[in-house]
């Protein structure tokens, strides 16, 4: 297949989430919502469920929601319950609460109240200190009772055998979307902003092992081309999403490659694998416990601005000349964050732009105009 035709499959499946869910449950598969961040999505896939990415919508207004949330909770977590309530989300059998963040932990339990009679809730509170024998020992209790639900959804036992074949199917799709992404840089001139946002947020709306022989065929295509003479500039992205084609599609018109991202959509979630061998549920926990460089982790270490400092070596090793961080509005551990990552940027010489994004804006113009006049200046350099 072509990469335009492999591209255009993934970008309508990104532009489709609620059919592919009705074309999973039409096909007979069990369907569990996934809320950022790190929930154990291995779990899911080995009960034989399609694990459903629930990160938000930039196309629904929150209506239903306010009258569980108060105004200052992102709109990522709003508009997640905002579909549970409207219907949208009526087909699911289940949702994973995931609760590492200060609006998702009161949100898991709004989400609780507002729909436990209408489907299996399932609460997730990966630990703290997540490296220690006793943070391992906490992730897998939780871990377990994942499990556990997960069970009383499928009607038996899953086995080790099936988690096993999971993180084995997780870890060649972490992998294959490893390569895009360092393929979309090399060929930026094939695969632009919007289509390469497109082709990393179908991995949340399709199963893994469907997505990642889709992927491979694609990267396949992409290796055979010759690198992009690129004249214009690149960028490294960060923030918690940036999937929006309206934002995207001003990088596109203003000649704005992405040449990596710290997006926690995209990137942060894929860096690390796990191990295939031994007991697969400790496989999973340490996989969690060997996360790192994200806002939303503890860093024993903080002191020392690590993360700080991968961010500015990524946009340095990507060949990016600069960094647009987009701050999701009401985002504590973005906003918090935010002085060190200026600190380490402004040591390493990075310019950046930072843009304030939720998900309800519809009018782009001014980032639009930041993002013309930091493409002007990255040119000029
Ligand atoms: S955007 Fe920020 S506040 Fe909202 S769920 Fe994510 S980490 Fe939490």
């Amino acid at each position: 297949m072509s990469i335009e035709a492999l591209v255009k499959e993934f970008s309508a499946v990104a532009a489709n989430p609620h059919g592919q869910l009705k074309a999973y449950k039409a096909a007979g598969k069990k369907c569990i919502g996934v809320m950022p961040y790190y929930a154990p999505e291995e779990l899911v896939y080995a009960a034989g469920m399609m694990p459903f990415g629930m990160w938000g919508s930039n196309k629904k207004n929150i209506a239903k929601a306010k009258e569980y949330c108060a105004t200052f909770y992102c709109t990522i977590a709003q508009l997640d319950l905002e579909m549970l309530l409207d219907g949208t989300c009526d087909l699911l059998d289940g949702v994973i609460t995931p609760t590492i963040c200060d609006t998702l932990r009161p949100m898991s339990q709004n989400i609780r109240v507002a729909m436990s009679e209408k489907l299996p809730c399932i609460f997730l509170a990966h630990p703290q200190f997540r490296r220690p024998a006793f943070g391992l020992k906490f992730c897998r209790d939780q871990y377990d009772h994942v499990k556990t639900e997960l069970e009383k959804i499928r009607g038996s036992e899953i086995k080790d055998e099936e988690i096993r074949n999971a993180i084995k199917v997780y870890n060649k799709s972490r992998a294959a979307r490893r390569e895009f992404i360092k393929l979309a840089n090399v060929h930026c001139d094939v695969i632009d902003p919007i289509q390469r946002s497109a082709v990393l947020k179908a991995s949340y709306f399709m199963l893994k092992d469907e997505y990642t022989e889709k992927l491979e065929a694609l990267n396949t295509e992409l290796k055979a081309l010759p690198a992009a003479k690129w004249n214009g500039v690149k960028v490294v992205t960060s923030g918690i999403i940036v999937d929006n084609p309206v934002l995207l599609k001003v990088f596109k018109d203003n000649n704005v490659a992405i040449a990596a991202d710290d997006v926690a959509h995209e990137s942060r979630m894929i860096r690390v694998d796990a191990d295939e061998t031994g007991d697969p549920m400790d496989a999973l926990c340490k996989q969690f416990a060997d996360q790192d460089y994200d806002v939303l982790l503890y860093d024993e270490e903080s002191e020392k601005n690590r993360r700080g400092e991968y961010v500015a070596n990524l946009v340095k090793e990507s060949g990016a000349q600069g960094l647009v961080l987009f701050m999701q509005q009401f985002c504590d551990p973005e906003e918090m964050e935010f002085p060190y990552l200026k600190k380490a940027l402004d040591a390493a010489g990075i310019p950046f732009i930072k843009l304030g994004v939720d998900q309800q804006m519809r009018d782009f113009g001014q980032a639009a105009t930041a993002i013309q006049a930091f493409a002007d200046v990255l040119s000029a350099q």
